[in-house]
């Protein structure tokens, strides 16, 4: 019996059973969360859903659209790209082909951040925002969910990723504090902003062959490489953000592995001063880095 056949004749919840083993046979470590979620997005069921309809029938659609999701994960299709959805800081985000799967190290940018406006006491003023190359507008999003008087400049060389970010934005109740610019960085801003954020591409084009398949094949190529030593965008974005920021404003930046000590030179060689040691992501990697425009 075909796969699909079988899983015509299934219930819920024993199709998600069966596409786990099917995961976990493949060799998937997060088969049962990986199957829960599928399952979910394939019959609409959100978690209690599934629960309390355990025991019903999918339909022929549901049992083709499940088949269809098995086929790609096994493929090596994030779960992420397959459902369209990605919870960041809590808030559910849609991606496009344009735009990274926010990760939950990048919500090491946003405590940083975060620490830097509070220690401040600026939590509640007009703050203006910007976030550089903002991709589904994950930092962007999370941050003015938490700071209610702030409102963000998003910048993006991809319109679709433009496009995906105000979408979410609407979605969350959030466009009427947010402006979209297509350009590269920082280039189509003027200042002053309180706060400089951006998650830039800052893999090695070397090291790109040697990424997981779900980042390599399915993560936009733009939004990971950072050219033959990974730092071009810090280059270009770390002068940029010196010009935009007001005379004591933030700039806070995710790092690849190892790079802390080239990026904070680079903010230092822009007259940036270092808010302290970068911040690490739970996995204990130096994930954020910060600096602070010197009064000039
Ligand atoms: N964190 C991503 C990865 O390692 C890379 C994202 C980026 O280059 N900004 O897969």
């Amino acid at each position: 019996m075909s796969a699909s056949a079988e899983q015509g004749n299934q219930t819920v919840e024993s199709a998600r059973r069966t596409l786990a083993a099917r995961l976990k046979a493949a060799g998937n470590d997060a088969a049962e969360l990986d199957a829960r979620l599928l399952t979910g997005a394939a019959t609409g069921l959100d978690l209690t859903g599934m629960v309390t309809g355990a025991k019903r029938l999918l339909t022929p659609d549901e049992s083709t659209c499940l088949d269809d999701f098995a086929r790609r994960r096994l493929a090596g299709e994030p779960v992420a790209r397959i459902v369209g959805v990605k919870e960041f800081w809590g808030l559910p985000l849609h991606l496009s082909a344009a735009t990274l799967v926010p990760r939950p190290d990048t919500e090491t940018v946003v405590e940083r951040a975060l620490e830097l406006l509070r220690a401040d006491n600026a939590a509640e003023r007009a703050l203006r925002i910007a976030d550089l190359g903002t991709g589904s507008g994950a930092i962007l999003l999370a941050l003015l969910s938490e700071l209610p008087n702030a409102h963000g400049f998003a910048t993006d060389i991809s319109g679709e990723a433009l496009r995906t970010a105000n979408r979410n934005a609407a979605e969350l109740g959030l466009a009427d504090r947010t402006t979209w610019i297509e350009c590269d960085y920082g280039s189509g801003l003027t200042g002053a902003f309180d706060l400089i954020v951006s998650n830039p591409p800052y893999i090695t084009t070397a090291d790109i062959a040697g990424l997981d398949i779900e980042v390599r094949e399915h993560d936009p190529r733009a939004a990971l490489d950072g050219g033959a030593d990974g730092l071009d965008a810090y280059r270009a974005l770390i002068s940029q953000s010196a010009g935009l920021l007001t005379p004591h404003g933030f700039l806070v930046v995710e790092i690849g592995q190892g790079q802390a000590d080239d990026v904070e030179a680079l903010m230092t060689a822009s007259g940036l001063s270092p808010t302290g040691p970068p911040k690490a992501d739970l996995g204990g990697v130096p994930r954020a880095v910060s600096g602070r425009r010197l009064p000039r």
